[in-house]
């Protein structure tokens, strides 16, 4: 065979190189370069953050909007911690005032604090959410979060999907289309597109070490994980620590192509670069990891992961208007519809009111069939379910903003990666199991928090423990 001379830039050598300067692959940066070790972060973009994204609104003097994460709580402890130490600080997500549930026939106001989060419905299908509910936190408890898998149901729970296993409880009607909406916000998936086990999972990971995860963390905004959110957006947070790690620890446009085990560790091998390292951090979701070429190739257990863990089909839109007005008209912003464009919407106006910015989500059936659309009939039809929310004043929207997740070649969905039927149970153990210098951190594989910030965090340090841990 004969070789041919690598034409682009050598970099390196390194102790590690991290692919994706997301959360994940910057937290693993900043430990390891605190324990001494030579680092790159390869990021794909021509910015860090990945998945956490601000951009400026326009003729709102530098205010900005998130496009990707938003929401934080107290419970993420590494995130607030990460934020204090770069001098980054939160504000409460508007939340005074009534939602709005809109139902097939009916538009209900109520205030989710007052009636202890019970919307104003019948009470058989009351009895049925609650009902729901409390199954989903006691199984859900009963989880190792490290192993779910271990589980002695945990075989027959992966086997259904989310759908079938709501099945049991109810097929049709208006209890059964508030839990599909609530799952579709969550896990930016339909019920039919996941494992029963992986929304267990899910549940389980909002908890802490002896503390169990509870499905009104993922929903609530009083003391749920939409709680807060971060003055100047989080992608500051991003920035900020990749500004301290230094550019030349962190390389911007830098897709990653091939991972090459050598003698001396690993070739990681872009379209102008390579860099030499001893170890490898993969931050990036399993989706990704799987596009990439590995020599040797990755053990069947890991690739096949790779090749059953999807995106969510997620995307955010806002409406931006002078002035928050459906707070003067006693609202939250905050509404869940059965049908719709976005069926979960938020208050996301800056901390200042400057301007008001209705958010809107699009998810799962809903952002694939918009993936291809034009713009303007996405705006169109978002605008109509707003006028349907919040009244004819919805109409006045002075600018728009949209970012569809799927169509991001570095991202390819969001929030993060889902796990259908029967895919915990093979799989699960590939996840977060080093292969050789190969490590795996991306929110996907944290213990608590996974699809969150707070779980890329915890996995970029676990990957970086785990190589200081090796030696
Ligand atoms: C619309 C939306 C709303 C969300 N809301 C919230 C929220 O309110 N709160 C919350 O906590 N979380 C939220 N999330 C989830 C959160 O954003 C993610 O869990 C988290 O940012 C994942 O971080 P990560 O580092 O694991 O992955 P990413 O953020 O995806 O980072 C991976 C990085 O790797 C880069 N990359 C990909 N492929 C390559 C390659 N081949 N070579 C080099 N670089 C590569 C990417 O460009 C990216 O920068 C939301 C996500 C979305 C999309």
């Amino acid at each position: 065979m004969v070789s041919v001379p690598f034409a682009g830039t050598e970099l390196g050598p390194v102790d590690v190189a991290i692919i994706g300067g997301g959360f994940s692959g910057l937290a693993a940066a900043k430990d390891l370069v605190a324990a001494g070790k030579s680092v790159i972060v390869l990021e794909a973009r021509d910015r860090v953050g990945g998945k956490v994204y601000d951009k400026e609104v326009k003729n709102k003097d530098g205010g900005k909007v998130e496009l990707g994460a938003e929401f934080v709580c107290n419970n993420h402890t590494r995130l607030l911690a990460l934020a204090k130490e770069l001098g980054v600080k939160t504000f409460r997500t508007y939340a005074d005032g009534k939602m709005v549930l809109c139902t097939k026939e009916d538009r209900l106001l109520y205030d989710p604090i007052e009636s202890q989060g019970l919307p104003p419905l019948p009470e058989e299908d009351l009895i049925t959410l609650g009902t729901v509910s409390a199954q989903l936190n006691e199984f859900a408890a009963e989880l190792d979060v490290w192993k779910p898998w271990a589980h002695c149901n945990a075989k027959a729970w992966d086997s259904l999907t989310m759908s079938t296993w709501l099945d049991g409880f109810t097929k049709n009607g208006i209890a059964r289309e508030v839990l599909d909406l609530t799952l579709r916000a969550v896990l930016s998936a339909e019920p039919e597109d996941i494992s029963f086990l992986s929304v267990l999972v899910y549940i389980a990971r909002t908890g802490s070490e002896g503390v169990p995860g509870r499905i009104e963390m993922l929903t609530n905004v009083k003391d749920g994980s939409l709680e807060d959110r971060i003055e100047g957006g989080p992608q500051s947070i991003a920035i900020k620590l990749s500004e301290r790690l230094g550019s030349e620890k962190v390389r911007l446009r830098s897709p990653v192509r091939q991972v090459l085990r050598n003698e001396l560790g690993y070739s990681v091998v872009g379209d102008t670069f390579k860099v030499q390292a001893k170890k490898v951090v993969i931050a990036i979701a399993p989706a990704l990891a799987g596009r990439l070429v590995y020599s040797p190739p990755l053990p069947a257990i890991r690739d096949q992961l790779c090749q059953r863990v999807p995106m969510g089909s997620l995307g955010k839109v806002f409406a931006i208007y002078d002035t928050p007005f459906w707070r003067h008209d006693g609202l939250s912003g905050e509404v869940a519809s059965v049908e719709g464009v976005t069926q979960s919407t938020f208050d996301s106006s800056p901390p200042d009111s400057s301007f008001g910015a209705l958010m809107g989500f699009l998810e799962a059936n809903e952002m694939r069939r918009l993936d291809g659309a034009p713009e303007q009939e996405i705006f169109d039809a978002v605008k109509k379910d707003f006028i349907r929310y919040f009244g004819p004043k919805a109409a006045n929207v002075q600018s728009w903003m949209l970012q569809r997740w799927d169509n991001e070649e570095y991202s390819r969905g969001g929030h993060t990666g889902l796990f259908p039927p029967n895919v915990w149970t093979q799989f699960g153990p590939a996840l977060t199991q080093p292969i050789d210098g190969i490590y795996f951190a991306g929110t996907e594989a944290s213990p608590y928090w996974a699809g969150f910030m707070e779980g890329a965090i915890m996995a970029g340090e676990a990957a970086a423990k785990s190589i200081m841990d090796a030696k």
